[in-house]
Protein backbone atom coordinates (compact mmCIF):
# COMPACT_ATOMS: atom_id res chain seq x y z
CA UNK A 1 0.00 0.00 0.00
CA UNK A 2 1.41 3.18 -0.86
CA UNK A 3 0.39 6.18 1.26
CA UNK A 4 -0.30 10.16 0.37
CA UNK A 5 3.33 11.91 -0.18
CA UNK A 6 4.22 14.40 2.63
CA UNK A 7 6.28 16.98 2.35
CA UNK A 8 9.16 18.30 4.29
CA UNK A 9 12.40 20.30 3.75
CA UNK A 10 14.63 17.93 4.78
CA UNK A 11 14.71 14.47 5.34
CA UNK A 12 17.62 12.87 7.38
CA UNK A 13 18.26 9.15 6.51
CA UNK A 14 19.68 7.50 9.86
CA UNK A 15 18.44 8.51 13.65
CA UNK A 16 21.45 8.01 15.06
CA UNK A 17 23.45 10.94 16.91
CA UNK A 18 24.27 12.71 13.95
CA UNK A 19 21.23 12.64 12.12
CA UNK A 20 19.84 13.67 15.31
CA UNK A 21 21.57 16.55 15.89
CA UNK A 22 21.19 17.57 11.87
CA UNK A 23 17.26 17.17 12.50
CA UNK A 24 17.17 19.28 15.64
CA UNK A 25 19.11 22.22 14.73
CA UNK A 26 17.42 22.72 11.26
CA UNK A 27 13.87 21.94 13.31
CA UNK A 28 15.33 25.07 15.23
CA UNK A 29 15.52 27.21 12.39
CA UNK A 30 12.18 26.29 11.43
CA UNK A 31 12.66 23.43 8.77
CA UNK A 32 10.37 20.82 8.84
CA UNK A 33 12.11 17.59 8.67
CA UNK A 34 11.61 13.86 8.68
CA UNK A 35 14.20 11.24 10.36
CA UNK A 36 13.92 7.85 8.99
CA UNK A 37 15.48 4.98 11.10
CA UNK A 38 15.70 1.83 10.24
CA UNK A 39 15.64 0.02 14.03
CA UNK A 40 12.54 0.69 16.01
CA UNK A 41 14.20 3.17 18.38
CA UNK A 42 16.53 5.95 17.09
CA UNK A 43 19.47 6.44 18.94
CA UNK A 44 22.00 4.79 16.58
CA UNK A 45 25.08 3.20 18.48
CA UNK A 46 25.72 5.85 20.89
CA UNK A 47 22.42 4.84 22.66
CA UNK A 48 24.32 1.28 23.56
CA UNK A 49 27.64 2.60 24.64
CA UNK A 50 28.39 2.32 28.22
CA UNK A 51 30.40 5.73 28.90
CA UNK A 52 32.03 8.16 26.27
CA UNK A 53 36.13 8.78 26.26
CA UNK A 54 37.68 11.11 27.69
CA UNK A 55 35.26 12.78 30.12
CA UNK A 56 33.66 8.83 31.22
CA UNK A 57 30.14 10.94 31.22
CA UNK A 58 27.25 8.56 31.20
CA UNK A 59 26.30 7.72 27.08
CA UNK A 60 23.01 7.02 27.65
CA UNK A 61 22.33 9.85 29.97
CA UNK A 62 23.61 12.10 27.02
CA UNK A 63 22.08 10.73 24.03
CA UNK A 64 19.22 10.30 25.94
CA UNK A 65 17.65 13.91 25.90
CA UNK A 66 18.73 14.21 22.05
CA UNK A 67 16.12 11.45 21.03
CA UNK A 68 13.55 12.72 23.59
CA UNK A 69 14.21 16.54 21.71
CA UNK A 70 14.08 15.42 18.33
CA UNK A 71 10.82 12.89 18.73
CA UNK A 72 8.78 15.82 20.84
CA UNK A 73 9.76 18.27 18.19
CA UNK A 74 7.19 20.41 16.76
CA UNK A 75 8.99 20.09 13.37
CA UNK A 76 10.53 16.76 13.70
CA UNK A 77 8.68 13.67 12.23
CA UNK A 78 10.05 10.33 13.43
CA UNK A 79 9.57 7.29 10.96
CA UNK A 80 11.27 4.83 12.95
CA UNK A 81 11.74 0.63 11.89
CA UNK A 82 11.63 2.27 7.99
CA UNK A 83 13.62 2.23 5.66
CA UNK A 84 14.35 4.61 2.53
CA UNK A 85 14.28 2.10 -0.77
CA UNK A 86 14.47 4.68 -3.15
CA UNK A 87 15.21 8.30 -4.26
CA UNK A 88 14.40 10.12 -7.08
CA UNK A 89 14.92 13.75 -8.46
CA UNK A 90 11.14 15.74 -8.50
CA UNK A 91 11.69 19.24 -9.87
CA UNK A 92 14.27 20.92 -7.35
CA UNK A 93 13.57 18.23 -4.57
CA UNK A 94 13.27 14.41 -4.07
CA UNK A 95 10.69 11.72 -4.11
CA UNK A 96 11.43 9.46 -1.75
CA UNK A 97 10.21 6.01 -0.86
CA UNK A 98 10.05 5.09 2.14
CA UNK A 99 9.25 1.58 3.30
CA UNK A 100 7.76 1.08 7.03
CA UNK A 101 8.13 -2.43 8.39
CA UNK A 102 5.36 -3.99 9.79
CA UNK A 103 6.28 -3.97 13.42
CA UNK A 104 2.79 -6.31 13.96
CA UNK A 105 2.12 -3.71 16.84
CA UNK A 106 -0.16 -0.39 16.64
CA UNK A 107 2.25 2.74 17.29
CA UNK A 108 -0.61 4.54 17.76
CA UNK A 109 -1.95 2.61 21.11
CA UNK A 110 0.81 0.90 22.19
CA UNK A 111 1.68 2.74 26.01
CA UNK A 112 5.10 0.78 26.25
CA UNK A 113 3.68 -0.91 29.24
CA UNK A 114 5.56 -4.19 28.67
CA UNK A 115 2.59 -6.18 29.61
CA UNK A 116 2.70 -8.25 26.29
CA UNK A 117 6.71 -8.90 26.76
CA UNK A 118 5.84 -10.27 30.16
CA UNK A 119 3.07 -12.84 29.07
CA UNK A 120 5.62 -14.06 25.88
CA UNK A 121 7.17 -17.89 26.57
CA UNK A 122 9.72 -17.06 24.03
CA UNK A 123 13.66 -16.15 24.74
CA UNK A 124 15.74 -15.15 22.20
CA UNK A 125 19.43 -13.63 22.72
CA UNK A 126 19.07 -9.72 23.02
CA UNK A 127 20.66 -8.20 20.02
CA UNK A 128 20.77 -4.57 21.94
CA UNK A 129 22.92 -6.63 24.87
CA UNK A 130 25.08 -7.86 22.46
CA UNK A 131 23.32 -11.11 21.87
CA UNK A 132 24.00 -11.32 25.92
CA UNK A 133 20.96 -11.25 27.90
CA UNK A 134 17.51 -12.86 26.85
CA UNK A 135 14.67 -10.79 25.14
CA UNK A 136 11.10 -11.80 24.29
CA UNK A 137 9.49 -12.14 20.84
CA UNK A 138 7.64 -8.99 21.37
CA UNK A 139 9.64 -6.51 22.85
CA UNK A 140 10.20 -3.06 23.69
CA UNK A 141 13.76 -2.59 21.97
CA UNK A 142 15.88 -1.24 25.07
CA UNK A 143 14.32 0.62 28.86
CA UNK A 144 14.76 4.14 26.96
CA UNK A 145 13.92 3.08 23.23
CA UNK A 146 12.28 6.36 21.54
CA UNK A 147 9.67 5.28 20.72
CA UNK A 148 8.58 3.38 23.60
CA UNK A 149 6.69 0.93 21.34
CA UNK A 150 7.01 -2.75 21.19
CA UNK A 151 8.10 -4.93 18.31
CA UNK A 152 7.00 -8.19 17.39
CA UNK A 153 9.83 -10.77 16.37
CA UNK A 154 7.27 -12.86 13.54
CA UNK A 155 10.49 -15.01 12.43
CA UNK A 156 10.56 -16.37 16.28
CA UNK A 157 6.55 -15.80 16.94
CA UNK A 158 4.55 -18.88 18.18
CA UNK A 159 1.31 -16.87 17.32
CA UNK A 160 -0.02 -18.25 20.25
CA UNK A 161 -2.17 -15.15 21.16
CA UNK A 162 -0.87 -14.48 25.05
CA UNK A 163 0.36 -10.92 23.99
CA UNK A 164 -2.98 -10.31 22.41
CA UNK A 165 -4.63 -11.37 25.31
CA UNK A 166 -2.20 -9.14 27.88
CA UNK A 167 -2.59 -6.21 25.81
CA UNK A 168 -4.75 -3.80 27.52
CA UNK A 169 -5.20 -1.43 24.85
CA UNK A 170 -5.83 -4.05 21.39
CA UNK A 171 -2.51 -2.79 19.89
CA UNK A 172 -1.09 -6.19 18.78
CA UNK A 173 -1.77 -6.77 15.08
CA UNK A 174 -0.66 -9.94 13.64
CA UNK A 175 -2.14 -8.88 10.33
CA UNK A 176 -0.48 -5.57 9.90
CA UNK A 177 1.84 -5.32 6.54
CA UNK A 178 4.74 -3.64 5.09
CA UNK A 179 3.90 0.23 3.71
CA UNK A 180 5.42 2.10 1.27
CA UNK A 181 5.20 5.85 2.76
CA UNK A 182 6.30 8.41 -0.02
CA UNK A 183 7.70 12.22 0.80
CA UNK A 184 8.45 14.85 -1.06
CA UNK A 185 12.44 16.61 0.38
CA UNK A 186 14.60 19.70 -0.48
CA UNK A 187 17.54 18.26 0.61
CA UNK A 188 18.70 15.05 2.06
CA UNK A 189 21.10 14.42 5.34
CA UNK A 190 22.67 11.05 5.01
CA UNK A 191 23.91 9.64 8.58
CA UNK A 192 23.72 6.18 8.14
CA UNK A 193 26.89 5.63 10.01
CA UNK A 194 29.04 3.00 10.68
CA UNK A 195 28.53 -1.01 11.35
CA UNK A 196 31.14 -3.52 12.45
CA UNK A 197 33.21 -5.92 10.50
CA UNK A 198 31.04 -9.35 11.52
CA UNK A 199 32.21 -11.18 14.47
CA UNK A 200 33.39 -13.90 12.75
CA UNK A 201 35.21 -11.67 9.87
CA UNK A 202 39.16 -13.13 11.41
CA UNK A 203 38.48 -16.37 11.49
CA UNK A 204 42.06 -16.75 13.28
CA UNK A 205 41.42 -14.51 15.99
CA UNK A 206 38.33 -16.87 16.81
CA UNK A 207 35.49 -14.37 17.62
CA UNK A 208 32.18 -15.99 17.11
CA UNK A 209 33.25 -19.61 17.99
CA UNK A 210 35.23 -18.75 20.67
CA UNK A 211 32.71 -17.41 23.71
CA UNK A 212 35.20 -15.81 25.63
CA UNK A 213 36.12 -13.19 22.07
CA UNK A 214 33.74 -10.20 21.94
CA UNK A 215 33.64 -7.43 19.73
CA UNK A 216 34.25 -4.31 21.26
CA UNK A 217 30.36 -3.31 21.25
CA UNK A 218 29.81 -6.30 22.93
CA UNK A 219 31.95 -5.39 25.86
CA UNK A 220 30.55 -1.95 25.87
CA UNK A 221 26.96 -3.73 26.95
CA UNK A 222 28.91 -5.58 29.88
CA UNK A 223 30.86 -2.35 30.89
CA UNK A 224 27.73 -0.50 30.51
CA UNK A 225 25.36 0.66 34.00
CA UNK A 226 22.60 -1.47 32.46
CA UNK A 227 24.05 -3.92 30.93
CA UNK A 228 22.99 -7.56 30.95
CA UNK A 229 24.79 -8.62 33.86
CA UNK A 230 24.63 -5.96 36.11
CA UNK A 231 28.48 -6.20 36.28
CA UNK A 232 31.12 -7.36 34.14
CA UNK A 233 31.18 -11.29 33.68
CA UNK A 234 32.79 -13.60 31.05
CA UNK A 235 29.90 -14.96 28.76
CA UNK A 236 31.04 -18.82 29.05
CA UNK A 237 30.86 -19.14 32.72
CA UNK A 238 29.51 -16.29 34.68
CA UNK A 239 33.42 -15.97 35.78
CA UNK A 240 34.38 -12.74 37.02
CA UNK A 241 37.58 -11.93 34.78
CA UNK A 242 41.06 -11.64 36.08
CA UNK A 243 42.80 -10.66 33.00
CA UNK A 244 41.66 -9.16 29.69
CA UNK A 245 43.68 -7.87 26.47
CA UNK A 246 42.26 -5.90 23.56
CA UNK A 247 43.61 -6.68 20.38
CA UNK A 248 43.74 -3.56 18.25
CA UNK A 249 43.52 -2.91 14.76
CA UNK A 250 40.95 -6.29 13.77
CA UNK A 251 40.67 -5.76 10.61
CA UNK A 252 41.59 -2.08 9.92
CA UNK A 253 44.75 -0.39 8.96
CA UNK A 254 45.07 -4.54 6.94
CA UNK A 255 45.82 -4.01 3.44
CA UNK A 256 45.51 -7.59 2.47
CA UNK A 257 41.86 -7.91 3.77
CA UNK A 258 39.29 -5.67 5.82
CA UNK A 259 39.53 -1.90 6.13
CA UNK A 260 42.61 -0.48 4.81
CA UNK A 261 42.21 2.62 6.76
CA UNK A 262 42.08 3.84 10.41
CA UNK A 263 39.08 2.89 12.16
CA UNK A 264 40.06 6.55 14.55
CA UNK A 265 37.81 5.64 17.49
CA UNK A 266 39.05 2.03 18.43
CA UNK A 267 42.38 3.76 20.41
CA UNK A 268 40.43 5.36 22.77
CA UNK A 269 37.97 3.63 22.92
CA UNK A 270 39.70 0.75 24.33
CA UNK A 271 41.47 2.82 26.65
CA UNK A 272 38.06 3.95 27.82
CA UNK A 273 36.88 0.02 28.25
CA UNK A 274 40.02 -0.88 30.00
CA UNK A 275 39.67 2.30 32.42
CA UNK A 276 36.05 1.47 32.91
CA UNK A 277 37.84 -2.14 33.36
CA UNK A 278 39.96 -1.52 36.13
CA UNK A 279 37.68 0.49 38.18
CA UNK A 280 34.98 -2.63 38.35
CA UNK A 281 37.57 -4.71 39.00
CA UNK A 282 40.28 -3.32 40.68
CA UNK A 283 42.53 -7.00 40.80
CA UNK A 284 42.41 -7.27 37.00
CA UNK A 285 45.14 -7.05 34.79
CA UNK A 286 44.24 -5.10 31.44
CA UNK A 287 46.53 -5.59 28.25
CA UNK A 288 46.02 -3.56 25.06
CA UNK A 289 47.82 -5.19 22.28
CA UNK A 290 48.35 -2.59 19.66
CA UNK A 291 50.22 -1.23 16.76
CA UNK A 292 50.87 1.74 17.86
CA UNK A 293 47.84 4.29 19.78
CA UNK A 294 46.84 7.31 18.03
CA UNK A 295 45.50 9.74 20.83
CA UNK A 296 44.90 12.88 18.29
CA UNK A 297 41.91 14.53 20.03
CA UNK A 298 41.58 16.83 22.57
CA UNK A 299 42.80 15.71 26.14
CA UNK A 300 43.28 12.41 24.28
CA UNK A 301 46.78 11.53 25.44
CA UNK A 302 46.36 13.11 28.60
CA UNK A 303 43.66 10.34 28.96
CA UNK A 304 46.14 7.80 27.99
CA UNK A 305 48.64 8.55 30.06
CA UNK A 306 45.86 8.54 32.87
CA UNK A 307 45.17 4.79 31.63
CA UNK A 308 49.15 4.02 31.84
CA UNK A 309 49.48 5.31 35.56
CA UNK A 310 46.24 3.22 36.66
CA UNK A 311 48.26 0.41 35.47
CA UNK A 312 46.68 -0.53 32.41
CA UNK A 313 49.46 -2.60 30.28
CA UNK A 314 50.39 -1.30 26.66
CA UNK A 315 51.93 -3.87 24.51
CA UNK A 316 52.97 -3.05 21.03
CA UNK A 317 52.33 -6.31 19.64
CA UNK A 318 51.24 -8.02 16.19
CA UNK A 319 48.48 -10.67 17.11
CA UNK A 320 48.43 -13.72 14.75
CA UNK A 321 45.89 -15.83 16.34
CA UNK A 322 43.85 -16.54 19.03
CA UNK A 323 42.60 -19.93 20.38
CA UNK A 324 41.45 -21.62 23.48
CA UNK A 325 42.47 -24.12 26.34
CA UNK A 326 40.48 -26.70 27.65
CA UNK A 327 38.51 -23.82 30.16
CA UNK A 328 37.70 -22.34 27.51
CA UNK A 329 40.30 -19.34 28.39
CA UNK A 330 41.31 -17.61 25.37
CA UNK A 331 45.03 -18.00 24.53
CA UNK A 332 46.71 -14.91 22.56
CA UNK A 333 49.73 -15.54 20.39
CA UNK A 334 51.45 -12.23 19.52
CA UNK A 335 54.79 -11.00 17.56
CA UNK A 336 56.67 -8.72 19.95
CA UNK A 337 57.08 -5.50 18.53
CA UNK A 338 59.14 -3.45 20.55
CA UNK A 339 62.24 -6.06 21.51
CA UNK A 340 63.59 -8.80 19.78
CA UNK A 341 60.14 -9.92 17.81
CA UNK A 342 59.64 -12.97 19.52
CA UNK A 343 57.11 -14.85 19.54
CA UNK A 344 54.99 -15.47 22.71
CA UNK A 345 51.67 -17.07 24.04
CA UNK A 346 49.66 -15.37 26.41
CA UNK A 347 46.33 -16.80 28.64
CA UNK A 348 43.63 -14.29 29.16
CA UNK A 349 40.23 -14.34 30.90
CA UNK A 350 38.62 -12.84 27.88
CA UNK A 351 39.95 -10.76 24.60
CA UNK A 352 37.89 -8.10 23.38
CA UNK A 353 38.46 -7.01 19.44
CA UNK A 354 38.69 -3.69 17.75
CA UNK A 355 37.08 -5.19 14.82
CA UNK A 356 37.22 -2.13 11.88
CA UNK A 357 34.53 -0.33 10.71
CA UNK A 358 32.90 -0.25 7.63
CA UNK A 359 29.75 1.87 6.03
CA UNK A 360 25.60 1.27 7.52
CA UNK A 361 24.63 1.75 4.34
CA UNK A 362 25.58 1.37 0.57
CA UNK A 363 23.68 4.93 -0.84
CA UNK A 364 23.79 2.72 -4.29
CA UNK A 365 20.40 0.45 -2.82
CA UNK A 366 18.27 3.88 -2.69
CA UNK A 367 19.51 4.71 -5.98
CA UNK A 368 22.13 7.31 -5.31
CA UNK A 369 25.83 8.31 -6.25
CA UNK A 370 28.27 5.66 -5.36
CA UNK A 371 30.44 6.49 -2.61
CA UNK A 372 33.70 6.40 -2.24
CA UNK A 373 36.25 3.56 -2.40
CA UNK A 374 36.29 2.64 0.95
CA UNK A 375 32.34 2.41 1.14
CA UNK A 376 31.87 5.85 2.90
CA UNK A 377 30.10 8.55 1.07
CA UNK A 378 32.02 10.66 -0.83
CA UNK A 379 32.01 14.57 -0.33
CA UNK A 380 32.61 17.44 -2.44
CA UNK A 381 36.25 18.81 -2.55
CA UNK A 382 35.14 22.14 -0.84
CA UNK A 383 36.49 23.41 1.84
CA UNK A 384 33.42 25.59 2.39
CA UNK A 385 30.64 22.92 1.71
CA UNK A 386 32.48 19.94 3.82
CA UNK A 387 29.15 17.98 3.93
CA UNK A 388 28.38 18.34 0.38
CA UNK A 389 28.29 15.22 -1.50
CA UNK A 390 28.51 14.68 -5.41
CA UNK A 391 25.14 15.23 -5.62
CA UNK A 392 23.19 17.93 -5.90
CA UNK A 393 21.14 18.45 -2.41
CA UNK A 394 22.57 15.62 -0.45
CA UNK A 395 24.35 16.01 2.55
CA UNK A 396 26.53 13.54 5.19
CA UNK A 397 26.90 13.62 8.66
CA UNK A 398 28.59 11.65 11.43
CA UNK A 399 30.15 8.50 10.81
CA UNK A 400 28.39 7.68 7.45
CA UNK A 401 31.51 9.94 5.70
CA UNK A 402 34.01 7.66 7.50
CA UNK A 403 34.35 6.94 10.93
CA UNK A 404 34.75 9.45 13.90
CA UNK A 405 34.00 9.87 17.28
CA UNK A 406 30.16 11.53 19.02
CA UNK A 407 31.89 15.44 19.03
CA UNK A 408 33.05 14.89 15.75
CA UNK A 409 29.83 13.32 14.43
CA UNK A 410 27.75 16.23 16.30
CA UNK A 411 30.09 18.84 14.80
CA UNK A 412 29.84 17.68 11.47
CA UNK A 413 26.06 17.50 11.85
CA UNK A 414 25.59 21.02 12.66
CA UNK A 415 27.52 22.02 9.62
CA UNK A 416 25.31 19.26 7.37
CA UNK A 417 22.00 21.36 8.75
CA UNK A 418 23.42 24.51 7.88
CA UNK A 419 24.64 23.60 4.32
CA UNK A 420 21.47 22.24 3.63
CA UNK A 421 19.62 25.01 5.24
CA UNK A 422 21.64 27.69 2.78
CA UNK A 423 20.88 25.44 -0.14
CA UNK A 424 17.20 25.39 0.28
CA UNK A 425 17.38 29.00 0.89
CA UNK A 426 19.33 29.37 -2.01
CA UNK A 427 17.15 27.31 -4.39
CA UNK A 428 14.13 29.17 -3.17
CA UNK A 429 15.39 32.70 -4.29
CA UNK A 430 16.91 31.65 -6.86
CA UNK A 431 16.03 29.02 -9.31
CA UNK A 432 19.57 28.08 -10.03
CA UNK A 433 21.50 27.91 -6.78
CA UNK A 434 25.05 29.28 -6.92
CA UNK A 435 27.62 26.95 -8.49
CA UNK A 436 29.88 27.31 -5.49
CA UNK A 437 27.31 26.21 -3.05
CA UNK A 438 25.97 23.01 -5.27
CA UNK A 439 29.15 21.76 -7.03
CA UNK A 440 28.62 19.63 -10.51
CA UNK A 441 28.84 15.69 -10.36
CA UNK A 442 31.66 14.52 -11.75
CA UNK A 443 31.28 11.26 -13.78
CA UNK A 444 34.10 9.44 -12.93
CA UNK A 445 33.78 10.17 -9.02
CA UNK A 446 29.94 9.25 -9.29
CA UNK A 447 30.58 6.23 -10.37
CA UNK A 448 33.40 5.16 -7.53
CA UNK A 449 36.08 5.05 -9.81
C1 LIG B 1 32.98 0.03 20.59
C2 LIG B 1 32.82 1.49 20.31
C3 LIG B 1 32.90 2.41 21.34
C4 LIG B 1 32.80 3.78 21.07
N1 LIG B 1 32.94 4.66 22.10
C5 LIG B 1 32.92 5.98 21.84
C6 LIG B 1 33.14 6.94 22.89
O1 LIG B 1 33.34 6.58 24.05
N2 LIG B 1 33.15 8.28 22.57
C7 LIG B 1 32.96 8.72 21.29
O2 LIG B 1 33.00 9.92 21.05
N3 LIG B 1 32.71 7.83 20.28
C8 LIG B 1 32.69 6.49 20.53
N4 LIG B 1 32.45 5.60 19.52
C9 LIG B 1 32.08 6.13 18.18
C10 LIG B 1 30.56 6.44 18.10
O3 LIG B 1 29.86 5.21 18.16
C11 LIG B 1 30.23 7.19 16.82
O4 LIG B 1 30.94 8.42 16.82
C12 LIG B 1 28.76 7.57 16.69
O5 LIG B 1 27.94 6.47 16.93
C13 LIG B 1 28.50 8.08 15.26
O6 LIG B 1 27.15 8.44 15.17
P1 LIG B 1 26.37 8.39 13.77
O7 LIG B 1 25.01 8.93 14.04
O8 LIG B 1 27.19 9.03 12.73
O9 LIG B 1 26.29 6.84 13.38
P2 LIG B 1 25.50 5.62 14.07
O10 LIG B 1 25.58 5.71 15.54
O11 LIG B 1 26.02 4.39 13.40
O12 LIG B 1 23.99 5.84 13.65
C14 LIG B 1 23.55 5.63 12.32
C15 LIG B 1 22.07 5.32 12.33
O13 LIG B 1 21.60 5.19 10.98
C16 LIG B 1 20.74 4.07 10.90
N5 LIG B 1 20.72 3.61 9.52
C17 LIG B 1 21.74 3.02 8.83
N6 LIG B 1 21.34 2.78 7.57
C18 LIG B 1 20.05 3.20 7.46
C19 LIG B 1 19.09 3.21 6.41
N7 LIG B 1 19.38 2.74 5.19
N8 LIG B 1 17.88 3.73 6.64
C20 LIG B 1 17.55 4.21 7.87
N9 LIG B 1 18.42 4.23 8.91
C21 LIG B 1 19.66 3.74 8.71
C22 LIG B 1 21.34 3.06 11.87
O14 LIG B 1 20.39 2.10 12.26
C23 LIG B 1 21.76 3.98 13.02
O15 LIG B 1 20.72 4.18 13.95
C24 LIG B 1 32.56 4.24 19.74
C25 LIG B 1 32.46 3.30 18.71
C26 LIG B 1 32.60 1.95 18.97
C27 LIG B 1 32.54 0.95 17.85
Amino acid sequence: MIQQASTVDVLVIGGGIAGLQAAIDLGNLGLRVAVVERQPSIGGKMIGLSKVFPTLDCCSCICTPRMAEAEHHANITTLTYAEVQRVQREGSGFLVDVLKKPRYVNEETCTGCRLCEYACDVELPHEFEGGFGARKAVYVPFGNAVPQVAVLDMDNCLLCGRCEKACPVGAIDYLQQPQTVQMRAGAIIVATGYEMLPADFKQHYGSGPLRNVLTALQAERLLAPHGPYGRVLRPSDGKVPESIAYVQCAGSRDLSKGVASCSRVCCMYAIKQAMLLAGALPLADVTIYHMDIRAFGKGFEQFYQNAKAMGIQFVKAKVARIDEDDEENPVVRIEVLEEDGRVEERRHDMVVLALGLVPGWDPREAGLAAPAEDGFLRCAPSAFAPTQTWEEGVFVAGAAAGPKDIPDAVVEAGAAAAEAAAYLRARRSSPTPPAAAVPVPQPALAAGV
